[in-house]
C-alpha cells in the first residue's frame, strides 16, 4: 500500500504514532524504535504493510520503503512540502474513510514540486480543494458584513472567503485577477507578491 506520511507524534522515548494518507484511508499506525529500520519522515511518500496486534489497538507499521522525489533532498523544497501535509492532517485528521482526491492531488503536487515554485503549487492546490468541496466561493459578497463587493480589489481570508479590504482591515488583491485565478485556478497571471498573499492565506489552513 502507498501512502504520504502527513502526520507524526513521538511516544515514549523514540516510538511514533504514524498518520499515513492513502487512496482511500487516513491510516495510522505505530511504529517501534529500531536501529535497524529505515528512517522515516513528515511528509515521505511511502510504500508499506500494517500488522494488526494482539497487544495494542493501532496496527503496527511495517516493510516501509521510501518511495523518494527527487526534491527530497532540498532542504528548502522539502520544509515547504512538510507545511503543505500538515494542512491535510490538520483538514482530514477526524476523516477515516476519504476519496482518493486527497491523496491524488498530493501526488500531482509531488510531480511539480521539482520545477515550479510551490507556492504557486500550494495555492493552486488549495483552488483545487476547495472546489472539490464545494467551498470555493464566488467573489460577489463579503463574507463579513455580507453586502457587495464592488471596489476592484478584494482581501481574502481563510479557505478564500472574500471581503472588503476595509472589513478584514487586510489589504486586498486585485478583483479581475482573482476572477482569473478562481475560474482557471492557474497562478501564471500572477506575480510573485500576489501569490505570497495567497501563500500566506493558504497557511491558515484549508
Ligand atoms: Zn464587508
Amino acid at each position: 500500500m502507498q501512502g504520504f506520511i502527513i502526520n507524526i507524534n513521538k511516544v515514549r522515548d523514540e516510538d511514533l504514532i504514524v498518520s499515513i494518507l492513502t487512496k482511500d484511508k487516513l491510516k495510522t499506525a505505530y511504529r517501534f524504535y529500531g536501529a535497524r529500520h529505515s528512517t522515516i519522515n513528515l511528509g515521505y511518500l511511502i510504500d508499506f504493510e500494517t500488522q494488526i496486534s494482539v497487544k495494542s489497538n493501532i496496527a503496527q507499521l511495517r516493510n516501509i520503503i521510501h518511495l523518494a522525489h527527487s526534491w527530497n533532498l532540498d532542504m528548502d523544497r522539502f520544509y515547504f512540502w512538510q507545511q503543505f501535509v500538515k494542512l491535510f492532517y490538520g483538514h482530514l485528521k477526524d476523516i477515516e474513510n476519504l476519496d482518493d482526491f486527497y491523496f491524488e492531488l498530493l501526488v500531482n503536487c509531488a510531480k511539480k514540486w521539482q520545477k515550479q515554485n510551490p507556492k504557486r503549487v500550494i495555492v493552486e492546490a488549495y483552488l483545487e480543494l476547495l472546489f472539490y468541496e464545494g467551498r470555493l466561493h464566488s467573489l460577489e459578497e463579503c463574507f463579513l458584513c455580507e453586502e457587495k463587493i464592488t471596489s476592484d480589489e478584494v482581501a481574502l481570508a481563510r479557505a478564500f472567503l472574500p471581503a472588503h479590504t476595509e472589513c478584514i482591515h487586510n489589504k486586498g488583491l486585485k478583483m479581475p485577477k482573482l476572477k482569473k485565478l478562481f475560474s482557471t485556478k492557474q497562478t501564471i497571471l500572477l506575480d510573485d507578491d500576489e501569490v505570497e498573499y495567497l501563500y500566506m492565506v493558504t497557511q491558515e489552513g484549508f
